[in-house]
């Protein structure tokens, strides 16, 4: 290669995530094919199941189609709906919020905190009144809301919790693992989540006649000993057979994919060292996942000319969450200094499996120069 042809050759692009495909995946799927189970029957719905257990510690686990529906599914049987408020942080994914009010219930907006970006329970209690249903602490990129304060909560004011765990497989407090704090845990496996199914979702209870109706309800209510009759109001949330070949292939390595994403976030922490930004900070006991390495920029610059500039040397980044009390349809006027400071000055990094060190060190240093071009 020429000088010439090196400065004019396409730089490759580092983009936010890419799934790792690269296990048992084909063989399964294949074996779908070749069995012709491609539908929701068949056997690694079952096998996917039992190791999500076998990972996460939690008794029971039901494949869903994908993460929100696995929200709606948990909200729908712990009879939330019209009347009723939920109690959910404002800095989101969208859809922890839009299923609340998807069941006639009110969502009800708390802030976060600065330290770790998640759901502030002095403001949760603040909140609480006597229509108040549930609380729900949702694990933002890897780390691990305040589940000890929030349960004991909880357990005073007699009100469920659902824990949004869809960016914090393999996360743990002191050892145990998201999803199985509260009454009802709920995962996603879409594309860019740490295990991915393509679409994709798991719901996880201890209970086992609260479990017992989550697989009822997402399998249009039929009775499990009748075919064609119907017990309850339900809906088909079912996840394919497909999908669930493509996510035992997944969770087979998870240990291993787990192990990189947290590599890849200590080398990020280690090089940006002296850069003046803000990690989420864990609580003690928390080990995340790392699901996206995300930072707060410093105060002045401006993240929308930083990631632009990335982006036209290659390296995608992406926005963190806009505040759902924002959005049009929840827009009350309502404030959250905190939430609205993080929202304005996080972005995400490429956090996938697949980086070398060499390409974090390139995210690195391009983000320094996009800084120092402000
Ligand atoms: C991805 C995500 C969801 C929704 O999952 P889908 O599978 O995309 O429907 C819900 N909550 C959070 C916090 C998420 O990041």
């Amino acid at each position: 290669m020429t000088k010439t042809d090196k400065l004019t050759a396409p730089l490759s692009v580092l983009p936010v995530y890419q799934p790792d495909l690269s296990g048992n995946e084909k063989k399964y799927v294949n074996e779908c094919l070749e069995t012709s189970w491609i539908s929701s029957l068949g056997g690694f719905i079952d096998r996917f199941e039992r190791a999500f257990e076998r990972e996460t510690g939690a008794k029971h686990a039901h494949s869903v189609s994908n993460g929100t529906v696995a929200l709606h599914l948990a909200y729908h049987c712990l009879d939330i709906g019209p009347g009723d408020e939920v109690i959910v942080p404002t800095f989101t994914y969208i859809s922890s919020v839009n299923t609340i009010a998807q069941t006639g219930a009110t969502p009800i907006f708390v802030e976060c905190r600065s330290d770790d970006w998640l759901i502030d329970v002095e403001d949760v209690a603040r909140k609480i009144t006597p229509r108040t249903k549930a609380i729900v602490p949702v694990h933002l990129y890897g780390a691990v809301c305040d589940m000890d304060a929030l349960m004991a909560l909880a357990h005073e004011r007699n009100l469920k919790v659902v824990e949004d765990c869809a960016e914090a497989l393999g996360s743990t407090l002191n050892g145990q693992h998201v999803g199985t704090f509260g009454d009802i845990g709920t995962f996603s496996f879409f594309g860019n989540k740490t295990v991915t199914t393509g679409e994709g979702g798991m719901v996880t209870a201890h209970d086992p006649a609260l479990a017992a109706r989550l697989k009822i309800v997402k399998g249009q209510g039929q009775s499990p000993t009748r075919r064609y009759w119907h017990i309850e109001l339900g809906y088909n949330y079912r996840m394919t057979n497909i999908c669930a070949a493509i996510g035992l292939a997944q969770i087979e390595r998870l240990d291993a994919i787990l192990a990189r994403k947290r590599a890849i976030g200590a080398l990020y922490r280690e090089l940006t060292a002296d850069m003046s930004l803000e990690f989420q900070t864990l609580r003690p006991g928390v080990t995340s996942s790392d699901w996206l390495v995300s930072l707060l920029l410093p105060h002045g610059v401006d993240r929308d000319a930083v990631m632009a500039r990335m982006s036209s040397a290659g390296v995608e980044t992406r926005p963190v969450f806009f505040c759902a009390h924002q959005m049009p349809m929840y827009a009350k006027n309502e404030h959250f200094p905190v939430s609205e400071d993080i929202a304005a000055r996080g972005i995400s990094l490429p956090s996938y499996p697949g980086l070398s060190d060499s390409d974090v060190a390139r995210v690195v240093d391009e983000l320094r120069s996009a800084i120092a071009g402000q």
